[in-house]
């Protein structure tokens, strides 16, 4: 098939320390073109750009996860904002708000949200959107972020991914129509996971990415053990057959969307924009 794009997962984090090469092997065979590894700090950044740099299919998003809010300083915002502009790094995130585990207090959540937002509305970067048990908030924020940001924003790129969307249909589709595309975890292989079942049943396909978010939310027949990107054919199996789709269909549509997201131009198809000409 080799055309499954994996848009979030953190295979920079240390469970993959040792047998990374062989994890990404799974992955190309079992039909991933592309990986993007997603950014949770400074290091976490720096270590994601540093795996996109050594390999073509691979590719970075550099972010501050509201969990790590509490230690955000200059130093970190300063090195974000440096690792932001390298050619391989193809949005901001993941970055929000979650007041379910409440790691740092959500008033430092705010105010890293807010600044990230900023920072990606400078770059022209799209954002990586977590939020849990903060829905309504969250989507309050990132109103007023897209109303800023709308005018310079090219007309058919998207502002972003909310990502292991745990929302209902309703707020998925009001996200959608901000300009937003919703990621669809392992965890709607999952047998009580009917709220995402009737949001992969209810957006339109265009409007759908897929993800492993590796090394967590491992898909059901695998479940305990951990996540890896080669996984993430159980997921796209699992899409299909609640959208009565073929897997085909949804790996194709799902691979163009996330292209189109993060700029990401694909292996013989006619390659969307590069990076810069958001801006
Ligand atoms: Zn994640």
């Amino acid at each position: 098939m080799n055309m499954l794009i994996d848009s979030h997962c953190h295979l920079q984090f240390p469970q993959f320390q040792g047998d990374r090469a062989q994890v990404l092997e799974r992955a190309w065979q079992a039909g991933l073109s592309t990986i993007v590894v997603v950014g949770t700090d400074a290091d976490s950044s720096q270590q994601a750009l540093a795996l996109a740099e050594g390999h073509p299919n691979i590719f970075a998003t550099v972010g501050w996860h509201p969990h790590q809010a509490a230690q955000f300083d200059d130093r970190g915002r300063l090195t974000l904002r440096r690792l932001a502009e390298s050619p391989k790094a193809m949005a901001l995130g993941e970055i929000g708000l979650d007041f379910y585990r409440r790691l740092s207090p959500p008033e430092e959540q705010r105010a890293v949200f807010q600044q990230m937002l900023d920072m990606a509305g400078e770059l022209g970067l799209p954002v990586v959107i977590h939020s849990r048990a903060a829905e309504e908030e969250a989507f309050a924020i990132l109103s007023g972020w897209a109303a800023q940001v709308k005018e310079q924003w090219p007309q058919e790129r998207p502002l972003g991914v909310v990502h292991c969307f745990g929302g209902d249909l309703a707020l998925a589709l009001r996200y959608v129509q901000l300009g937003f595309l919703i990621s669809i975890p392992g965890s709607v292989t999952y047998p009580n996971a009917d709220r995402l079942t009737s949001v992969v049943a209810g957006l339109p396909l265009e409007r759908l990415l897929v993800e492993t978010d590796a090394p967590y939310l491992t898909p059901q027949s695998m479940r305990g053990r951990r996540n890896e990107p080669s996984f993430l054919v159980e997921t796209v199996g699992r899409i299909a057959e609640i959208r009565a789709q073929t897997i085909r269909e949804v790996a194709e549509q799902t691979s163009a969307n996330a292209a189109a997201l993060y700029g990401i131009a694909q292996a013989g198809g006619s390659g969307p924009a590069e990076k810069k000409e958001a801006l």
